[in-house]
């Protein structure tokens, strides 16, 4: 097992005082790692943690943040800056408790960094030796015309990534045994790569899917895999494709689908249609490319059974915090609020109060499967980045998915389309026929989808109906929102 640096990083731990603040994080990291490779039990992967009170979770908390923060401030000049502008020294923030003393670090303050020190910016605390010696893989955000944000991540943080996500996906129900499909073209996208290594570590065989959806589904056929990794639109489109190919996807060998990338679990009606598209479960994982490896939120096969379905989070991890949208101020225990992490497991990228920024509300009672992690009740629907403004009305695009596939006469894909009409938006829904319909029953879908999103949304949009096939189907992640407004 790939298990050396783990066992290397924690001999140091008695000589301590000697260490680096690298090498004090590491060990941390390590003790808190160690005996992980496997699972503990038939249930849970590492009970110790996973169903540990939130007094030990606290304390597992403070002693890693008391590690990292000299770590992060020693190595980081982004960080560094962020504190003196705080007028906080690294001592400041000795527990969670301190943490709201920190401003939140924004995805627009890590843009201005990057524009200014290309192309790693300083927010990570790796450089270029440090890369050299240690690196394993590249992760960006996209960025066709800015300076995409780059995560720089070690062979030190494969391992953490692969025992982590490990137990997220023992949660769900997998086991040594099953297969996987996963359907990625080689991008630098973390939730394919931790979930691959994990796969490997539960000697969870792995059939790499970087090929034409015509090629998976005849994999599908052929190796029978038990379990599909995908992006929800794409499990759609490809059950789609399978089903015009003369196979059946509820027939398959599919038996569960493990989603991440965009919502899934939380969007009712698109799990309805996932789950039965497959015959299948559906989980999905929750996460940044910022604050990774591993730390993964996501569905318990227990808790996929209640209604509204709860997503983990890995709080021996990360920190999770909810903020007011405005004020950035934390909210009160069990309010709404926009999800901020610090993250605890990782050499390269142990962010401070990174604003995610999906809104999220926490349930922190025991779960039904045993867990003592919080859960985001409902899941986690959209960023708030992704958040339309129409006519002075917020709305979020899983929303109007939701709506759209309640419809059992409409497809897979739809398409958000604002343009500026005069000083009004126009907001269009372009929905796409499961199947060919004539124009009464077109007419009174159209009816019916335009009063739906009135009562949801109170916003009146224009439907359009268009015939199969007309829309591009989704390859990986979805675009559904056409913005041709211009700046009035
Ligand atoms: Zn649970």
């Amino acid at each position: 097992m790939p298990s050396r640096k783990i066992k290397r990083a924690q001999k140091s731990i008695p000589r301590a005082t000697k260490l680096s603040a690298r090498e004090r994080w590491l060990a941390v990291l390590a003790k808190f790692t160690l005996n992980m490779e496997a699972p503990a039990s038939k249930r849970y992967w590492a009970p110790d943690f996973e169903c540990a009170s939130h007094d030990r979770i606290g304390d597992i908390q403070n002693e890693k943040l008391a590690a990292m923060i000299p770590y992060l401030y020693e190595h980081s000049p982004f960080y560094r800056a962020k504190f003196k502008a705080a007028r906080l020294r690294p001592k400041d923030i000795a527990s969670a408790d301190d943490l709201a003393k920190f401003p939140v670090t924004t995805k627009d303050e890590m843009a201005r960094d990057v524009t200014a020190h290309r192309p790693w910016g300083t927010y990570t605390p790796i450089d270029d030796r440090r890369w050299r010696g240690h690196g394993w893989m590249v992760f960006s955000t996209s960025g066709t015309t800015a300076t995409p944000r780059s995560f720089r991540y070690t062979s030190f943080d494969r391992e953490l990534w692969a025992r982590t996500s490990a137990r997220a996906l023992y949660a769900m129900g997998v086991r040594a045994g099953d297969s996987a499909l996963t359907c990625t073209n080689y991008n630098p996208h973390v939730f394919f790569w931790s979930l691959h290594h994990a796969l490997n570590l539960m000697n969870v065989t792995v059939i790499p899917g970087g090929v034409p959806t015509e090629r998976r589904i005849q994999m599908i056929d052929l190796y029978r895999p038990t379990l599909l990794v995908a992006t929800p639109s794409y499990s759609l489109h490809l059950a789609n494709s399978m089903r015009q190919a003369g196979f059946d996807p509820v027939a398959s060998s599919i038996a569960k689908v493990i989603c991440g990338g965009e919502p899934a679990s939380g969007v009712s009606s698109t799990r309805a249609r996932i789950e039965q598209a497959w015959n299948a479960e559906l989980h999905d994982v929750y996460g940044c490319t910022e604050a990774i490896p591993a730390g993964w939120a996501f569905t318990c096969r227990e808790g996929l059974a209640r209604d509204p379905v709860s997503t983990h989070v890995q709080e021996d991890l990360q920190i999770w915090e909810l903020v007011d949208p405005d004020t950035f101020e934390p909210v009160a225990p069990g309010g709404r609020g926009l999800t901020v992490v610090t993250n605890l497991n990782s050499e390269g990228s142990p962010q401070l109060r990174f604003l995610v920024g999906d809104f999220a509300t926490f349930d922190y009672g025991k779960c039904v499967c045993g867990r003592t992690f919080a859960r985001a009740i409902g899941g986690f629907n959209g960023r708030a980045d992704d958040m339309l403004n129409i006519r002075g009305l917020k709305l979020f695009p899983s929303v109007v998915e939701e709506i759209v596939r309640g419809f059992d006469h409409f497809g897979n894909e739809f398409q958000i389309v604002l343009e500026t009409e005069g000083v009004m938006d126009s907001f269009t829904i372009v929905v796409e026929l499961r199947d060919a319909a004539d124009e009464s029953l077109q007419a009174r879908l159209s009816a019916e989808l335009e009063a739906a999103v009135i009562r949801q949304c109170e916003l009146r949009p224009r439907v359009s109906v268009v015939a199969p096939g007309t829309l591009p189907p989704t390859e990986f992640k979805a675009r559904r929102v056409i913005d041709r407004r211009r700046a009035l």
